[in-house]
């Protein structure tokens, strides 16, 4: 109720005595803020930045726009001391057609000075054709800083595994040099190539180029986002499917949905060739894609004795650190219970060249994690705990095809599929996908009470 009062307020009403006219994109900034500091019990306490206006606001409330010229970074300037590379150097460096770093520069000194965010948020910008890949950025306090008033974000398609020539990306710079700020952000949370800031009339033609160059927008908004997987095959040894060539034949499969945003929300794909998973598929993804193996782990035991007679204890820090404690070491020999071992990798990282991965080799699927945005993180569940890798393809799109059906129909607007997993059940989920329970989509028994297994064998006996 507090909050439904104040988002229908032209002025603080945390504190009625505030001068301060907030607009309505910065409002729900604040609500947080104020909210926190609300106590109907106490007397109201005046928020910190309540009624002080920063020079650079006064400034442009008279008229004043300084957007030529050095803008004052005294607080950003602080972010350039010590050891570590610093943003702010970086952005100083940067030289783009639309000369936005110094009007950035000065806008985040003034969000320093404020603490707030002085950009608005989304809008609709995009290219002929796309309904995703641009990200609508406008300033409020565009008076001041002309140069940021429009400050578009494009994501473009990475290829699989993060691979350039550098002639790619030359290519890349040297457009974005010509339309943007520049500045790039190499690589965003989802995987694609973040081109920061342009203004509106830059977008078609910057967008003309990448595509002449041979690079294509990514998802954004409620589609399929830029599917992203780990080097896989092309340089890790562990690597249990192809990787890349999973992830590019996703790519390919899901345009449609990847440029024209069609889904209740968005939907990420993330494959990773081997359970050590490199690209956090479990923590992020909606549907993860994670290498693993069916067979026994191969053991080289004479490898084995090498590393003992090297000096490591195999018993404390190898079998002592088996989560399932499923291996053995007698002092000469390794074993290993396998119908224990949970794939977790630590033996195989620890001792590269006396364990590897068995031979039968595929992947887990797995549903339902994301960052918080709107509700809580999640991590993923299992889906289905084996498919052969050369089955992958036509599985996963069988699967993906019933589990957007599923969303479709009763999903919520912006509820990531993980969400509605929550919602209404796994129980109901997977009668709904047409899948069965298996044993793997529990963590321990009795852990996910929405799995009920039905006796039916035991009353056919
Ligand atoms: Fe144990 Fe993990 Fe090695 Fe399996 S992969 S044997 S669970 S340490």
């Amino acid at each position: 109720m507090v909050i439904d009062f104040l988002r229908g307020q032209e002025n603080c009403a945390v504190w009625p005595a505030c001068n301060r006219s907030y607009s309505a994109a910065l409002r729900p900034a604040l609500l947080t803020e104020q909210f926190l500091e609300f106590d109907v019990a106490r007397p109201l306490k005046k928020p910190a930045h309540c009624g002080e206006r920063s020079k650079a606001m006064a400034d442009a409330d008279k008229g004043v726009i300084p957007s030529s010229g050095k803008p004052e970074t005294k607080l950003l300037d602080e972010l350039e001391n010590g050891p570590w590379p610093s943003f702010v150097t970086e952005i100083k460096s940067a030289s783009g057609a639309t000369g936005g770093a110094e009007d950035l520069l000065g806008q985040l000194e003034l969000s320093y000075e404020d603490k707030v965010s002085h950009w608005k948020h989304g809008g609709l910008v995009g290219v002929l054709g796309y309904g995703g890949g641009v990200i609508g950025r406008y300033s409020d306090v565009g008076e001041q800083f002309p140069k940021v008033a429009h400050f578009h974000t494009l994501r473009v398609n990475q290829p699989a595994g993060w691979f350039y020539t550098s002639e790619a990306l030359r290519t890349i710079s040297d457009i974005w040099e010509r339309h943007g700020s520049g500045l790039t952000n190499m690589h965003g949370s989802t995987g694609d190539i973040i081109l920061l800031g342009t203004t509106t009339n830059h977008l078609e033609a910057t967008f003309q180029e990448l595509t002449h160059a041979g690079f294509d927008l990514g998802g954004s908004g409620s589609a399929v986002r830029t599917p992203s997987c780990c080097v896989g095959m092309a340089r890790c040894e562990w690597a249990c499917f192809d990787a890349m060539k999973l992830c590019y034949d996703l790519t390919m499969a899901y345009q449609d949905e990847l440029h024209r945003p069609a889904l209740p929300y968005k939907f990420k794909i993330k494959c990773a060739a081997c359970p050590n998973d490199c690209v956090a598929a479990i923590a992020r993804a909606d549907l993860s894609v994670i290498g693993t193996w069916k067979d026994d782990i191969r053991i080289d035991q004479d490898e084995g004795a090498n590393y003992a007679a090297a000096g490591v204890d195999i018993q404390k820090d190898i079998c002592a650190n088996c989560p399932t404690k499923c291996m053995d070491w007698d002092g000469k020999e390794l074993s290993i219970n396998n119908r224990d071992c949970v794939r977790c990798m630590h033996c195989i990282n620890a001792m590269p060249k006396a364990l590897r991965p068995g031979v039968e080799k595929g992947a887990v699927i797995l549903i339902g994690a994301k960052a918080p945005i709107l509700q809580g993180a999640l991590l993923s569940s299992v889906l289905i705990p084996f498919v052969a890798a050369d089955e992958l393809l036509d599985t996963l799109k069988e699967l993906i095809q019933r589990i957007w059906d599923f969303w479709d129909e009763y999903g919520t607007n912006r509820e990531r599929i993980g969400e509605l997993i929550q919602r209404v059940g796994l129980a109901a989920f997977l009668d709904g996908i047409g899948l069965d329970p298996a044993p793997e989509m529990v963590s321990a028994p009795r852990d996910n009470p929405y799995i009920y297994y039905q006796p039916a064998k035991e009353d056919e006996a």
